[in-house]
Formats: C-alpha cells, sequence, structure tokens
C-alpha cells in the first residue's frame, strides 16, 4: 500500500516550515527573532563552526553548501530544485563571521519560498525579502551567541587566579561587543572589506 506523506522525508527544510506554520498559524507571521530561535535549534548551528563543519551541519539538512568564487557583489546564491537544494557561499570571507551570515540569509530566502509555496507567506508583495533575510541572519546570530555566551562566561567564573579571570571577562566583553557589532553591520563590513581588497589589487 502507498502511503501518502507530505514530503518531508527527502526535503527537511519543508519539515522545518511545516513546524513552523503548525506552530504559529494562530499569529501569523511569527517574529523574526522567534523565528531565528528555532531555526538555529533546528539547524543546530553554533557561533565557532568552520567551513567544513557548516557543510557537514547543511548535508544533515539535505542543503548542499558550497564556497566558490562569486563576483564581488554577490555573497551569496541560493537554489532549489525539486528535492534538491543548494546553497553557495563566497569563497572570499570579506568580514569576520561573513560566512555564517550569508548562510542564514540564503537559507531565509529558500524558507520564504516555501512559505509561500505552503500560502503561509511572511511578507508582503511590496516588501523587501533581502532586508527579511539580512534580518533573520542578524537574528539568528544573536540567538546562537545567547545560548553559548552562558558557557563561556560560566568558565571564566571557574578560573582561580583573579588576574586571569578578569583578563577573561575583558576579552569577553571585547568580543562580545564586536561580535555584536558585526551582527548589525555586516553590510557595511563586507563593503569595506571588499573595497581593501579591491584597492590592494589595483595597487598590486
Ligand atoms: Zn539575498
Amino acid at each position: 500500500m502507498q502511503l501518502l506523506t507530505d514530503g518531508t522525508k527527502n526535503n527537511s527544510l519543508l519539515g522545518f516550515c511545516l513546524s513552523a506554520i503548525s506552530r504559529f498559524q494562530d499569529n501569523w507571521p511569527p517574529e523574526e527573532l522567534v523565528l531565528a530561535e528555532d531555526f538555529v535549534t533546528w539547524l543546530g548551528f553554533k557561533p565557532f563552526m568552520t567551513r567544513d563543519a557548516l557543510r557537514q551541519m547543511c548535508q544533515s539538512k539535505g542543503v548542499t553548501l558550497s564556497f566558490e568564487p562569486l563576483p564581488d557583489d554577490v555573497r551569496g546564491l541560493n537554489c532549489s530544485f525539486q528535492d534538491k537544494k543548494e546553497i553557495v557561499v563566497s569563497r572570499r570571507e570579506l568580514a569576520p563571521f561573513a560566512d555564517a551570515h550569508t548562510l542564514f540569509h540564503e537559507f531565509r530566502e529558500m524558507i520564504e519560498h516555501s512559505f509561500i509555496d505552503l500560502g503561509y507567506a511572511t511578507i508582503g508583495a511590496s516588501d523587501s525579502l533581502e532586508i527579511q533575510a539580512e534580518l533573520f541572519a542578524m537574528s539568528c546570530r544573536f540567538k546562537a551567541a545567547e545560548t553559548e555566551l552562558p558557557a563561556f562566561i560560566q568558565k571564566t567564573m571557574g578560573i582561580e587566579k583573579r588576574w586571569e579571570r578578569y583578563l577573561l571577562y575583558l576579552l569577553l566583553a571585547i568580543f562580545g561587543a564586536s561580535y555584536f557589532f558585526s551582527c548589525i553591520y555586516m553590510r557595511q563590513l563586507e563593503d569595506i572589506g571588499s573595497e581593501v581588497q579591491r584597492q590592494r589589487y589595483v595597487r598590486t
């Protein structure tokens, strides 16, 4: 006997979208930060992942991730064809944490296309998916840091030598501030990065 399925067997991302719809349909669309929190948990993302780890993480969700040379003004691409899903991120990382930022951006666009197919668009026709995807990427990185931060602080508190502990607190504060700064200003940081690269190229 052939069982009818909802198509999530070969398409985990669709599964994520369906569960988001069932969770939030009374209050649709969900806030970007809420959607981001669910997504980060579902994806299993952690703030310090190597490219290999990111690739494996995506593969486990049925999405092929690769890092390829792309034109200067293109940070990433995504493409879905039937059950095949692919994300390409620029091989040149123009700012710290740009890989993860671009990855979340591309995922958000894929998610929106699924939501639209299912009749649950989260943004109006006149709204920009680009801006929404940036907001989502920012939110995902905030959420990922928020879940990791208590563990770091806990570790720091366990250090016996007082000066070592204070030094680590200081580093943590500096790192935290720059991380959150990069969450918000990723676009600008990448523009600066690309300008610096361009000038370097012009000079040599
Ligand atoms: Zn985009």
